[in-house]
């Protein structure tokens, strides 16, 4: 569904994405790892083309988005995001946040959006939450409803960017249980995380990010038990 070849990104002269090459097929979800300042969220920026790559290809059905002078927005709308910071809008409601971008993106009518947008909103328990504005709501119900807002585009991939890491621990496993919810219905995911539990538990493939490269790419089983790379063995040793 998605992969890159060769993937480089530069921040002044520093080169932050080394040439990174993944495949990720549909309904897979893969966990990308590795030290603070490895590249995992500039990598997941530039999968849905929020930072321009300056080397490689980003094909999404076989198709190169990472091409300069390509419009960006039909990609966005097909790979979503979420963030650490749920990036809500403080003045409106959680339904509200959710329905503006199906409307002005799509050109959608409110009135045919909602009925969706509601059965989701239920799906991940926040039903009596909708007429809430984010300042009501506590930082796990926030990260669902940007979550909700995501998927309300409707895309084939989402990306997920530290998603826990700003939460209270006894939030954490609402927000994964949406996760696991979405895993079953055979969404396609790339995640970014620091908690090696959830790796462990929910990916189909793990990748060791280190300094601009991955250098390790493997089921979970494999990666959390058996290394192969040096430097791998070294990060989970310091992080397990
Ligand atoms: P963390 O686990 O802390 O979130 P990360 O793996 O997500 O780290 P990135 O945020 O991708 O790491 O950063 C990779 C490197 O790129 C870091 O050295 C960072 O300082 C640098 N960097 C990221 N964004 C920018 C930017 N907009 N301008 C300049 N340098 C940047
Ligand atoms: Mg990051």
């Amino acid at each position: 569904l998605l992969e890159t070849r060769g993937l480089v990104k530069s921040y002044g002269g520093t080169r932050v994405l080394d040439g990174i090459d993944l495949t990720i097929q549909a309904g897979e979800m893969v966990c990308l790892i590795g030290a603070s300042g490895s590249g995992k969220s500039t990598f997941l920026k530039c999968l849905n083309l929020l930072e321009p790559v300056d080397d490689g290809q980003i094909l999404l059905d076989g198709v190169d988005i990472a091409e300069p002078d390509l419009d960006p927005r039909p990609v966005r709308q097909r790979i979503g995001i979420v963030f650490q910071s749920f990036n809500l809008f403080p003045h409106m409601t959680a339904l509200e946040n959710v329905l503006l971008a199906p409307c002005r993106v799509h050109g959608r009518r409110r009135q045919d959006v909602s009925p969706e947008v509601e059965r989701l909103f239920t799906r991940f328990g926040l039903e009596d939450r909708m007429g809430h504005y984010p300042d009501q709501l506590s930082g796990g119900q926030q990260q669902r409803v940007a979550i909700v807002r995501a998927l309300a585009m409707k895309p084939d991939v989402m990306l997920f960017d530290e998603i826990t890491s700003a939460l209270d621990p006894e939030l954490v496993g609402d927000v994964l249980d949406v996760l696991r919810t979405l895993r079953a219905e055979g969404m396609t995911m790339v995640l970014a995380t620091h908690e090696m539990g959830f790796a462990r538990e929910l990916a189909d493939t793990v990748c060791f990010l280190d300094n601009g490269r991955m250098l390790e790419t493997a089921p979970p089983a494999e990666i959390f038990t058996n290394p192969q790379n040096d430097r791998t063995r070294a990060f989970l040793a310091r992080v397990l």
